[in-house]
């Protein structure tokens, strides 16, 4: 792309980074610490962000370019410096203007905290698509918050999870650029005034209002100058707030009035998967929702000066139902404010939308009470009934006289207290609807959504999820990478097909011994993270047996350790057997409010405790928890593991995406017919990866035929014993009822997600996945394989289908 702007010629990047040492850091060059040459090389890539972001704002604005606009409540961004220096072009002068102040690109990196404004899969996706949709050349805008305290900081005491604030802001970023003269204002509460006229909208007197600032991150493509921007909202009281109390003194009672609408943008809610159901929640929805709109509108207006030609121009993606207010919220804009009939506006509003499904769980599905909507957003509950009466009646014409079809469509649950279904305003509202894998997305015309896919069969389609190769290849895994370009050349970065290339070699000893020296640093690289953080010492020659994830019932790390608990019993029983050494290591956040999943890594560390130690297993099997679960973390693990877990009960697990993070980095994956799964299974070739357990029909059948885990329990003596020692408290001497509870849910409390189900076959698999790590050029020759299947998971292959498919957006790249 061409760059409209005269730029200076700079000084070399040692010069560079001395002057901002000087001018912007404010020390001397020679005595600067880590820290300050950290900030000092951030500020040399920000100016060059800044440039290329200022040029390609001028070009898409002269172009008039249509635009995608990806709203999400997460973004999972990570530190940004390595991949900044990266994608810019300057890993090679940044290391070696480092170097002479005796410092490494890895010292720089390290000062800088993770930018976790997310949970888990969902925030991440939207960080790697943010890099695709940059690395493509697509016009593109992520929106989301600026929270103050991202996902809590997890430390471990006495083996339980203890949750800290994450004050990530706390000394600045130097990745923002505020932009002050950006501010929106959104309106809460009050009632809404019918207008005289039938054909006049009414007035929304709103009972309260806060201000909208923007914030944005610069994110760049990776060989390109094209940049993708991040605006995230911070929530700022009017200037007028109390001024009244401040005037008179009463400094205390002003500042409590601030921080009621500060509030807003404080703290991500640390849960991604059940509606914190409270109205502070909704809030946000709708604070950042509502900022982002406004902006869209006035960006549009700026350029064109009329809305009518608004979707022509403006795609906006919803990325899961947080957003989904959204619909309601254009829907007000183009009819109460810039003056729209109803019909012509919701034509409008429908071809602008797109929304993805993350979750067929119904207790993940939103909902929110009609009560609590007609007291926070009074005028779009109006809206969302007028939506919902017009779409009853197309609806109902296709199936007269079917009150219970209209119920369950509905955009109001009527059962019991009434809800507004935002899955169902989402789909309603879009023209586009995905899920994100396969298997998920054949489910959720079949299951969830399968009344509208009979109404509307061309609106759903699937997009599966990917990653970005720049930060979980180029950037986590150097040694793989410096393999990698030897053999293939460096395109692999911008076009991960070129990774099928590696099959014909997978045979090839010379590589196979290259990709497993590679492997073994970054094993040694991780035994090393294992031991400062846990202070356990493990063996980077056993195999690393690595679940990294949150902690949820439905991923079922309690499976992983029931089969960690059979293999201590086993080794116990049969000491002088050749047992391949393991270790089994374990990463990821609890909600705060998930007892069962604080309970689970509790038993992972009392486990870990009891086996670690028992000198007559010769360490032989260790079991470690890396506390702190985020995306500096998984960095560091995913290019040291061996083995990926992804044993999730079939039909749970939407896609996925450390499932191929993993894979990408060369581990084989022991997993369920699930999610992504299936696919990777179909890109690497059956006898690749490890497959186990029921499948989603056979679950759906286990069910409905009445599971029985008891009969499993009775008829397993092996599984009847792992589970009696747990329950006894072998791993709990201290207090050997602590876990009766937890087995008690699996034998008397349904086993929901049937792990008892599929132990044998799970057990059975690990001892298969033993035999192949025993012959180690069998087991490289596999890794090599899974690298080179894994170039459909790229996002940029993803974000590719997202502009063709549903935003219609030509890819310049
Ligand atoms: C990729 C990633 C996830 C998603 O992991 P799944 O195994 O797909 O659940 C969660 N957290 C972080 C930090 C990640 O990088």
């Amino acid at each position: 792309m061409a760059s409209k702007l005269a730029l200076p010629t700079d000084p070399p990047l040692p010069e560079r980074l001395d002057r901002h040492l000087l001018d912007t850091v404010g020390v001397v060059p020679a005595q600067a610490s880590t820290g300050a040459l950290s900030q000092a090389l951030s500020q040399v890539a920000r100016a060059e962000l800044s440039r290329r972001w200022v040029a390609g704002e001028q070009a898409d604005g002269v172009a008039k370019a249509r635009r995608v606009y990806y709203l999400s409540m997460e973004f999972l961004i990570g530190r940004s410096l390595g991949n900044a220096v990266a994608a810019l072009g300057l890993e090679g002068p940044a290391a070696e203007s480092v170097a002479t102040h005796a410092r490494t690109l890895e010292d720089l990196q390290a000062q800088e905290p993770d930018a976790a404004l997310g949970n888990g899969g969902l925030g991440r996706l939207a960080a790697c698509f943010l890099d695709s949709m940059a690395t493509l050349g697509l016009p593109s805008f992520g929106y989301g918050i600026r929270y103050e305290f991202g996902m809590f900081a997890q430390e471990i005491h006495g083996g339980r999870q203890v949750e800290y604030p994450d004050p990530w802001l706390a000394d600045g970023t130097p990745w923002e650029f505020p932009r002050p003269e950006t501010t929106h204002r959104v309106r809460f509460g009050g009632w809404v005034e019918r207008a005289e006229a039938p054909d006049v909208p009414p007035i929304w007197r709103h009972a309260g209002e806060v201000m909208a600032k923007a914030y944005d991150h610069v994110v760049p493509g990776h060989a390109t100058d094209r940049v993708a921007t991040l605006r995230l909202w911070k929530a700022a009281a009017p200037a007028h707030i109390d001024l009244h109390a401040f005037n008179s003194g009463d400094y205390a009672r002003a500042a409590e009035f601030k921080n009621e609408y500060e509030n807003i943008s404080w703290v991500l809610y640390p849960n991604d998967s059940t509606p914190a159901g409270r109205e502070l929640r909704l809030r946000q929805e709708y604070f950042f929702t509502s900022a982002s709109l406004q902006d869209i509108v006035a960006r549009h207006l700026a350029e064109h000066g009329r809305l009518a030609n608004l979707a022509e121009h403006v795609a906006i993606h919803l990325n899961d139902t947080h957003p989904a207010i959204g619909v309601a919220e254009l829907m007000r804009l183009l009819v109460d404010e810039q003056g729209f009939s109803w019909a012509p506006a919701w034509a409008m509003t429908r071809r602008i939308f797109s929304y993805t499904n993350h979750t067929l769980m119904p207790e993940a599905l939103e909902t929110w009470s009609v009560a609590l909507m007609q007291q926070v957003l009074p005028r779009h509950l109006e809206i969302i009934f007028r939506i919902n009466h017009d779409f009853l009646l197309e609806a109902g014409a296709q199936r007269p006289g079917d009150a219970d079809f209209l119920r369950r469509i509905s955009l109001i649950d009527e059962h019991g207290e009434r809800r507004v279904r935002m899955a169902h305003l989402a789909v309603v509202g879009s023209h586009q609807v995905n899920g994100v894998s396969a298997l998920h997305s054949d489910l959720l015309v079949h299951t969830i959504f399968a009344d509208f896919a009979n109404l509307w069969p061309g609106r759903f389609c699937n997009v599966t999820n990917g990653v970005t190769p720049r930060r979980w290849l180029a950037q986590a895994n150097r040694g793989l990478s410096g393999v990698l370009d030897a053999r293939l050349g460096p395109a692999w970065r911008r076009d991960l097909g070129e990774l099928r290339r590696l099959a014909e070699h997978a045979g090839d000893p010379a590589l196979q011994a290259d990709v497993m020296a590679a492997k073994r640093q970054n094993k040694a690289r991780l035994a090393a993270l294992i031991d400062r953080e846990t202070g356990i010492d493990v063996d980077p020659a056993s195999l690393f047996d690595v679940q990294v994830k949150r902690i949820h019932e439905y991923k079922r790390q309690l499976l992983n350790l029931l089969h960690a608990v059979t293999r201590y019993r086993a080794i116990l029983a049969q000491p002088h057997a050749a047992w391949q050494p393991r270790t089994v290591i374990f990463a990821g956040k609890a909600a705060s409010s998930y007892h069962r999943a604080k309970q689970i890594i509790r038993l992972i560390h009392d486990v870990g405790a009891v086996v670690n130690d028992d000198a007559r297993i010769g360490g032989r099997l260790k079991v470690v928890f890396v506390p702190n679960y985020g995306v500096a973390a998984a960095e560091l693990i995913m290019p040291g593991a061996d083995l990926s877990e992804q044993i999730s009960t079939a039909g749970t697990e939407a896609s996925g995406t450390g499932n191929m993070k993993l894979a990408l980095n060369g581990a084989l994956t022991i997993g369920t017919d699930d999610g992504a799964n299936i696919e990777i299974r179909q890109a690497v070739g059956d006898s690749n990866i490890f497959i186990f357990g029921k499948r989603t029909h056979e679950v759906a059948a286990m069910r409905a035929a009445g599971y029985q885990p008891l009969r499993l329990y009775e008829s397993n003596p092996q599984l009847k014993g792992v589970l009696d020692s747990i329950a006894a408290g072998a791993f709990s001497p201290d207090e050997p009822t602590r876990y009766r509870d937890l087995v008690d849910s699996l034998l008397w409390g349904g086993d929901h997600y049937l792990l008892l189900a599929d132990y044998e076959d799970y057990v059975a698999t690990q001892g298969r996945v033993d035999a192949l790590y025993a012959d180690p050029a069998a087991w490289a020759r596999k890794a090599i394989l899974n690298i080179a299947g894994m170039g459909p998971f790229s996002a940029d292959r993803t974000i590719g289908e997202y502009a063709e498919r549903i935003w219609s957006l030509p890819v310049r790249s």
